[in-house]
């Protein structure tokens, strides 16, 4: 299936439509979930570098992401706002948003960084240290790091060497962070308090491991959006690509909502032994008979899951067929009162 028909799997032209119409005749009254409205994360890697599709938004995509948000006087939150606000157990009560920028590629610095400067529109670089401290063609180095740092950026941990953390043992994971830390302190004089998983992957393991290092909370790459019934340490985030950052896509990513889940099983979500794990999951708030529907990526095609619904809250998804190895997604959502609620998942699958 090709990328498109996998963004039409998502975003159906239909479910845009309703959006937009929603959009135009207001929002009717509230119930679901007592108003916690969330907050949409978006997680960008380069700036017009076309060459890398999977990687990069075109610059006139990011320049319509920008005008949306300005145009709509959307309210866009630091990440660092975010993991406060989990801290101190507070609500999502009011609709932002949030931007992230992993790898520290040098058209973020060079293009996109005084896009968000001029607007002061904050943003947090995801940086590993090992490709920095080599001085690689077309990353950032550490003074334009440190320029981004005194012009107002935000710096997040994303290791050293850029691994797949819950492939290599916790010892080996742990002298990687580590090592990141020494060349943070080394180059910029503190070690950031963000920190995101490279591919988005981790396990119970790793997250162990993050606690033992004073690390309280952690973004992965799974779509979603952020309420206050997150797991601390898989918070999601959208990615924007040039296939996933058309402006409608953003901006029904901009306008969607938390499904709040209260329990989600597999509770592991590195899948070591189970390739078609029975996943469960119980929601927050009934979905007062509107429909839940799950997409995911077992044998490597996108498709509608079968649910079954053991309670008003609870719910079963099973997988047509086994994940391949590697990365397995998991995207639900659904519509209540015209506003669309969205739980993401990734589990990866040895
Ligand atoms: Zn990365």
């Amino acid at each position: 299936m090709n990328l498109m028909n996998k963004f039409l799997l998502f975003f159906p032209k239909y479910l845009i439509k309703l959006f937009l119409i929603v959009s135009f005749v207001g929002i009717p009254s509230f119930s679901f979930s007592e108003n916690e409205l969330g907050v949409s994360t978006f997680m960008y890697h380069r700036f017009g570098e076309d060459r890398y599709p999977t990687t990069s938004v075109t610059k006139d995509q990011f320049q319509s992401h920008i005008k949306y948000i300005i145009e709509n006087n959307i309210d866009v939150i630091s990440l660092e706002k975010i993991i406060s606000k989990l801290g101190n157990n507070e609500k999502f009560n009011d609709k932002s948003i949030a931007f992230s920028v992993d790898d520290a590629y040098l058209s973020f610095f060079e293009y996109a960084w005084p896009i968000f400067k001029k607007y002061k529109i904050p943003v947090t670089l995801f940086v590993s240290t090992d490709i920095i401290d080599s001085n690689t063609a077309g990353y950032m180095n550490w003074s334009q790091i440190k320029q981004f740092i005194d012009e107002g950026g935000s710096i997040g941990q994303h290791t050293s060497t850029h691994l797949h953390m819950p492939l290599n043992s916790k010892k080996f994971v742990k002298e990687d962070i580590l090592n990141s830390h020494r060349s943070f302190i080394k180059n910029i004089g503190f070690v950031p308090k963000l920190f995101a998983y490279p591919y988005g992957e981790t396990s119970l393991a790793i997250i162990e491991l993050l606690k033992d290092l004073n690390i309280s909370h952690a973004f992965g790459q799974h779509s979603g959006v952020i309420s206050s019934y997150e797991n601390h340490y898989y918070l999601p985030r959208f990615s924007l690509n040039k296939n996933f950052g058309t402006s409608d896509r953003f901006e029904f990513a901009v306008n969607s909502f938390p499904l709040q889940i209260d329990q989600f099983s597999p509770e592991d979500m590195f899948l070591k032994n189970n390739k078609r794990p029975l996943i469960e999951l119980t929601l927050v708030d009934d979905l007062n008979n509107n429909e839940l529907n799950c997409y995911s990526n077992p044998g490597g095609n996108w498709n509608s899951q079968e649910i079954i619904k053991i309670s008003p809250l609870k719910f079963q998804i099973k997988l047509e067929e086994d994940f391949l190895s590697g990365r397995g997604k998991l995207n639900c959502t659904s519509k209540i009162d015209d506003k669309w609620h969205w739980f993401g998942y990734q589990f990866l699958v040895k």
